[in-house]
């Protein structure tokens, strides 16, 4: 059983039959997450991993969900053969090529499928998960029946509540076990947009450091200081921007990432910030 980092449900690696899937992509093309079910009668990740691994179908998904554990079938860097239905008139512009596909694997109860709660929310994970490492908004998470009409999942197409709370809890911004809720917020660093992961502590904007990387800084910690943790109370950091040591005030680190005040770091860099319509910018 393994875990991959930032996903709290067991992951098994299942690489699918080379024909079930298409060539490669950058990572960057991907836009949208599409959810499925495997209309099966008790089917778990495994079962379906095992099974896309040993026959040829021509179709599969990058994941597959069930009560206990995931399991991924196609690299997300190849493309799945997941929701381009024959015949189907396109919705949006979603297609294989621009998406992650996930397959939730599903059960009949009285001659009708069901995604169970437990496999709904395990799926809310990996979900979640996906949209933080690829960036997609959950408004770009949708049902296959999205995308061409596809009765898939055939419940959340029937119960359309299933879906909205589904839609509800990915949307539910991350709760860390401290109580510091993670967002993400738009700034402008030297007119350039960015996405960064923030948390407002006492009433202050707190940026991951990390994300002044996204700006098109280097952040680097000198040699003296490498080594060291700050707890999750206010301290100073000294740290490398460019090729200017700066020293931040008031940075804590939440678990395990640096976070600093977003005044602190404008004014290290020598500059002002504004706040306008909900956008802070960093400014000469
Ligand atoms: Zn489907």
């Amino acid at each position: 059983m393994a875990y991959l980092k930032g996903l709290d449900l067991p992951y098994n690696s299942m690489l699918s039959n080379a024909s079930n899937y298409g060539g490669t992509r950058a990572l960057s093309k991907i836009k949208y997450i599409v959810v499925h079910y495997t209309a099966n009668d008790g089917d778990t990740d495994t079962g379906n991993g095992s099974y896309f691994g040993r026959t040829a179908v021509g179709a599969g998904a990058h994941m597959f969900v069930d009560e206990d554990s995931c399991t991924q079938s196609v690299p997300f860097t190849r493309v799945a053969y997941h929701c381009e239905t024959k015949g189907m008139k396109f919705k949006c512009d979603c297609r294989n090529a621009n998406s992650i596909g996930v397959e939730m694997c599903s059960d009949k109860v009285n001659g009708q499928y069901v995604i169970t709660r437990q496999t709904m929310l395990n799926t809310v994970k990996v979900v979640k998960y996906l949209m933080q490492q690829y960036n997609i908004p959950a408004d770009r998470v949708i049902r296959h029946y999205d995308v061409c009409g596809k009765l898939c999942p055939e419940p959340w197409v029937r119960v359309p509540s299933e879906w909205t709370e589904f839609k509800r809890l990915i949307a539910e911004p991350e709760k860390k076990e401290d109580g510091e809720v993670v967002e993400t917020i738009n700034i402008t660093v030297n007119g350039k947009q960015i996405k960064a992961d923030a948390i407002v502590k006492d009433g202050r904007t707190f940026l991951n450091l990390r994300s002044l990387e996204n700006a098109g800084f280097e952040v680097g910690f000198d040699n003296a200081t490498k080594m060291r943790r700050l707890d999750n109370k206010a301290d100073e950091l000294p740290i490398v921007v460019g090729n200017k040591d700066v020293y931040i005030a008031e940075a804590v680190n939440i678990k395990g990432y640096n976070y600093v005040p977003i005044r602190s770091i404008a004014q290290a860099m020598g500059k002002s910030i504004d706040y306008k319509d909900g956008i802070v910018s960093i400014k000469e």
